[in-house]
């Protein structure tokens, strides 16, 4: 494996400097940052064969429809589906999930349906959910949560029932870092043929998915949090799934046959890619990809095990901080609040001292309602962070209690 020299070179943005001081980025879950293979990747599309894809009989749309089935190859490799035609390019976990929302919905849900969801979803797993409940007269459910950020699995058993239709989790919680067993929520469900919908935005970014193992029906997740570009983002189906929805939305590439009187839809994976694709995004996808197999996902996750101890161990020891999440199953996301100082104030006290940390509700504001809090500060760490950057941020926090004793 590379050593930590090597590997953050290839990140030409983490050499830079913020207000004089060496950037020290700890907002991964909101958007990871970009290895050189992937920007040369971006690159090279846009200066030696851009053009559109399927379109064209031409050279460049040739070599530009190879790379981006190419790409389609690699994801569905990375995340072990059963085939590349499982795979749909869409804008991102947003996108994917509500194209799920109003494709499965349309399809499925009747009135008096039941949609089942964990309190510790993300804003993109509620909202799709709330407006097909809306339009369809069917009723959200959601797995309740613990003090450690955890959910009561218990209490999912108890949910289930003939009326649920769909299960849609996340696998890691973004606000706290919790790893949900999904795997357990997906036997339960399909032991009552129930789909599950696996919202993979932050387990994609920690190497945790294999969607052959998990068996759920539809995975999503968004390239920019997995080293590639942002716009690009994947919802992986299984066939059986994918070919007997309605396609989402309508345009060029999805079709088939177009008469006024009649339209007929084009085969998997197109069906579900309406209008000129973000191709470029999808070939930078590809790129990330290659460059986290490159580095090892064991070697991955050996190491932000070890930062998650070092940072839990260095901040649970700071006098009046509390970490939010402590489930003993999580990624390296330290959500915290300091006693008597607003998030925001620490953050703009951390940002000048070049530490970028996210603050605010993660979109996820049932988490922090059921906290009752306002928000936290988040330290999302990944392998290309070190433990001198998580002594920076101990020592930064030590600074903004002192600046309001
Ligand atoms: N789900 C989870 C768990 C997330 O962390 C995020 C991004 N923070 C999303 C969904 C939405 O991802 P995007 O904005 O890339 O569509």
């Amino acid at each position: 494996m590379k050593n930590i020299k090597e590997i953050r070179s290839d990140f030409p943005i983490l050499n830079k400097e913020v207000y004089g001081k060496p950037l020290v980025y700890f907002d991964n879950g909101a958007t990871t940052q970009k290895p050189q293979s992937v920007i040369d990747s971006v690159n090279e599309v846009l200066t030696s064969y851009n053009s559109n894809i399927h379109r064209g009989v031409h050279y460049l749309s040739d070599m530009s429809s190879e790379a981006y089935e190419n790409a389609r190859q690699k994801v569905a490799s990375f995340i072990n589906a059963g085939k590349k035609e499982e795979v749909i390019f869409t804008s991102g976990t947003t996108g994917s999930i509500n194209t799920i929302a109003f494709s499965y919905g349309e399809r499925y849900i009747k009135p008096g349906d039941e949609i089942i969801i964990s309190y510790l979803e993300h804003h993109a797993n509620i909202v799709p959910w709330q407006m097909l409940c809306e339009r369809k007269g069917a009723v959200l459910k959601v797995i309740p949560m613990n003090e450690n950020g955890g959910i009561i699995i218990e209490e999912y058993h108890k949910l289930l029932s003939s009326r649920t239709k769909l299960v849609s989790v996340t696998q890691v919680s973004n606000s706290l870092g919790t790893i949900l067993p999904v795997s357990e929520i997906i036997r339960a469900a399909h032991s009552m043929n129930i789909p599950v919908l696996v919202d993979g935005a932050q387990g994609i970014q920690h190497g945790i998915v294999d969607v052959g193992a998990m068996d759920c029906d539809f995975y999503t997740f968004s390239g920019h949090k997995v080293y590639g570009p942002t716009g690009i983002g994947i919802l992986y189906g299984k066939e059986k799934w994918l070919s007997e929805l309605p396609p989402y939305q309508g345009g060029g590439d999805m079709v088939d046959k177009v008469t006024f009187e009649k339209t007929t839809y084009n085969q998997l994976p197109f069906k579900f890619e309406a209008g000129t694709m973000n191709y470029p995004g999808a070939i930078g996808l590809a790129a990330a990809l290659d460059y986290v197999t490159a580095i090892g996902r064991e070697n991955i996750s050996l190491r932000e095990k070890e930062l998650l101890q070092y940072a839990t161990e260095k901040m649970s020891a700071i006098d009046g901080l509390k970490i939010y999440g402590t489930s003993a199953n999580k990624i390296p996301t330290i959500s915290f609040l300091l006693k008597g100082i607003h998030q925001y104030d620490t953050g703009m006290i951390l940002d000048k001292m070049g530490i970028a940390v996210r603050t605010g509700t993660h979109c996820a504001q049932p988490v922090m309602d059921y906290f009752g809090i306002d928000g936290t500060v988040r330290a999302s760490v990944c392998f290309y962070n070190t433990s001198e950057e998580i002594d920076s941020l101990v020592a930064g926090i030590e600074k903004v209690k002192s600046m309001f004793a």
